[in-house]
């Protein structure tokens, strides 16, 4: 009996927790991507459906071939360290919104967007891929699905073991799925955790440099995007991140790894 309460609780462990790559952390994953992901297009095709989407010009061209130049790095980089398949069933995509606000956000399984209010921060393609950097490292390291799991795990009350075996009817919906991404604008979305959006900042960096962008102009894009909340409410896509000064010394700290990427990249 007591062998057998072992072996539960120890499969449970391995079922609850994952790796994340390139950074090593334990993070707690309740839910497996083939639960997450089907929800997670459904919610983007809502949004698809009720916002105006520039699908025509030369910024969506550039956010597209931006992302998918990244994307495409990532996928090598995973390729060459057998890791393929921590991205099995993702479907990329990149899309631009035509709202006027400084704002980027991603949701599980390869989905993201901008708003064209962004645009003039970003500046041009190595400014955007500071962003698109950032928010691939989202989805790659599966912080959407990590925060799911945490307010499942938050909201039932009930112990995690007995959420992994099904009881207590913990179940996944569509809201928690927006709210794990950060999107929209209603109030008590979940945002990241600082720990989530200083591994994107890590990851980010690292990833935008594999594509060949120059990681350096992320010193200067954050820059402009302080620039802008000098003496009014910060921008959304600020106030849910760290701080300049901690952005900065961080980005400084992973620069010459960054750098080692972006020079075999070139
Ligand atoms: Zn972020």
């Amino acid at each position: 009996m007591k062998r057998t309460i072992f072996s539960s609780i120890l499969i449970f462990f391995l079922v609850a927790c994952s790796t994340v790559p390139l950074t090593g952390r334990r993070q707690l994953s309740l839910i497996p991507n083939s639960q997450v992901l089907p929800m997670s297009y459904d919610q983007f095709t809502e949004v698809k459906n009720t916002n105006k989407i520039v699908t025509t010009g030369s910024d969506v061209a550039m956010v597209k071939r931006c992302g998918t130049k990244i994307q495409r790095a990532v996928e090598q980089y995973f390729k060459e360290r057998n890791l393929s398949d921590q991205l099995n069933g993702f479907e990329w995509e990149y899309i631009l919104i035509d709202e006027n606000t400084v704002n980027a956000w991603a949701m599980p399984g390869g989905k993201v967007a901008f708003y064209t209010g962004i645009l003039p921060v970003t500046k041009d393609e190595t400014g955007l891929a500071v962003v698109m950097g950032h928010e691939i490292a989202h989805i790659v390291a599966n912080h959407g699905r990590e925060r799911i799991s945490q307010t499942l795990a938050a909201q039932t009350g009930l112990s995690l073991a007995a959420i992994a075996a099904g009881q207590g009817g913990a179940s996944l919906t569509g809201d928690m799925i927006l709210q794990a991404a950060g999107a929209g604008t209603n109030i008590g979305l979940l945002k990241f955790s600082r720990t989530h959006e200083k591994e994107a900042d890590q990851l980010g960096l690292y990833f935008m440099a594999l594509a060949g962008y120059n990681p350096q102009e992320a010193v200067s894009f954050w820059e402009r995007m302080t620039a802008l909340s000098q003496g009014q409410a910060p921008p959304e896509f600020l106030s849910t991140h760290p701080s300049y000064g901690t952005r900065i010394s961080e980005l400084k700290k992973n620069m010459p790894k960054a750098l080692e990427y972006y020079n075999k990249a070139k």
